[in-house]
């Protein structure tokens, strides 16, 4: 058992204990022999971050290819160097990004990358939550899509140790994926009782094209071949017409909201308030850094809220609870992870921010905080499942972790 004593919640000081992998009791004060306690005197507790969409092996992409739509950039720019990279290269990338992403609060992401082995290896070894899939891209090739639904059948057959990941199924787009291959995978998925992620409608070029190709939007496509529904997340879903918000509302299917990728590829904005009005299931990722270029969360809430307040014109759009909501409870619950909220019986996935940090003083509104004023300067502890990830800013083995990473950049600029 851990006790945190003094940590500041919802605009009070109290103790909080934290029994294995969950928190167990939020009392003024808390009289127990724990196995730790730890003095949060000046620190506030909030959930830490879910990151629905991302592919972290990226990170050696970060810097490359600025400037250019998502099209030219994915076939000029990362294709062809993403053609460099051996299964080996994958665990130090993931251990990379995942170092990031503790750093900067997230506990649960949602990758889609190749070579999977080393991704899952990686989240396994520090202690995050990965869903993690395996992708299937076939390029319309059909000796590619029976590889990838064999390979995916092992993947998904093959059994995990470790409870905190969960293996998904992932198909890359409309553009890139068959029918055959995004239809069987959502039938796996079903059948593994697991989850389906797929890009949808990010640009308008993808919208006009599957028009133009199959005389449906990828929404409506994706409907009539069965694939939507609660265990489905569609990542960026910027262009939706309202007979498709309609149809993901229905199906009760999710979205990940990627704003700074969408705008820094000149995609478009995802129109936030229309679909929460909507009562579409909102999440938010970062998407890769090779688009982003950071995974951190915190500036991902800022840009969602300010983007959302300029789309519609009014400050309404785009609300602190909402925006941080977003950012931590829906991510967790899109996957059924019963965390996302400091509450009694939630799972134990919180960060310790410092209340003397720079950007938090003064401490009016402590989400506003962190969602306009805030870095991750000011995250000093990140636990999942009661265990933790950085104690104090320090995460085991960093240094091996950021070298690693280091020699496989090199490796993959020659
Ligand atoms: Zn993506």
């Amino acid at each position: 058992m851990i006790l945190l004593q003094n940590v500041f919640l919802n605009d009070k000081v109290c103790d909080i204990l934290i029994d294995k992998n969950k928190i167990a009791k939020i009392s003024d004060k808390i009289s127990i022999r724990a196995d730790e306690v730890i003095d949060c005197t000046d620190k506030a507790i909030l959930s830490s971050f879910c990151n629905t969409h991302t592919h972290a092996s990226m990170m050696f992409l970060r810097g490359i290819g600025e400037d250019k739509n998502l099209h030219d950039w994915l076939n000029q720019e990362i294709f062809p160097r993403e053609a460099k990279l051996k299964p080996e290269h994958i665990y130090p990338l993931s251990r990379y990004a995942i170092l990031e992403m503790i750093k900067t609060g997230t506990t649960c992401f949602t990758d889609m990358y190749f070579h999977v082995a080393g991704t899952l290896k990686a989240a396994q070894d520090m202690g995050i939550r990965g869903i993690i899939p395996y992708l299937g891209m076939d390029f319309f090739d059909d000796n590619k899509t029976e590889t990838d639904i064999q390979q995916a059948i092992k993947y998904l057959e093959e059994p995990l140790k470790v409870s905190k990941v969960k293996k998904v199924l992932s198909c890359h787009s409309i553009y890139t994926c068959s029918q055959k291959l995004i239809q069987k995978f959502s039938e796996l998925a079903k059948k593994y009782d697991t989850y389906l992620q797929i890009h949808v409608s990010e640009t308008q070029k993808e919208v006009d094209d599957c028009v133009q190709k199959f005389g449906y939007r990828p929404v409506e496509l994706l409907y009539q071949w069965g694939v939507m529904g609660p265990r489905t997340l569609f990542a960026h879903a910027v262009h939706l017409n309202d007979n498709e918000i309609q149809l993901v509302k229905n199906t009760g299917t999710t979205l990940a909201h990627c704003p700074t990728s969408n705008l820094k590829l000149g995609s478009g904005q995802l129109p936030l308030q229309k679909y929460s009005d909507a009562g579409l299931k909102l999440s938010m990722g970062t998407d890769g850094v090779a688009s982003n270029n950071s995974l951190s969360m915190i500036s991902e809430m800022k840009l969602a809220a300010l983007s959302a307040k300029n789309q519609v014109d009014s400050v309404l759009a785009g609300k602190v609870d909402d925006i941080f909501k977003i950012a931590t409870q829906n991510g967790f619950e899109a996957f059924g992870i019963k965390a996302g909220e400091i509450k009694e019986g939630n799972l134990a996935d919180f960060i310790l921010v410092d209340l003397n940090n720079q950007f938090l003083l003064p401490n009016n509104n402590l989400k506003s905080n962190m969602i306009y004023a805030a870095d991750s300067s000011c995250i000093t502890d990140v636990f999942c499942d009661g265990k933790a990830l950085m104690r104090n800013k320090i995460i085991p083995y960093e240094a091996e972790i950021i070298a690693d990473f280091k020699r496989v950049c090199t490796d993959l600029s020659a």
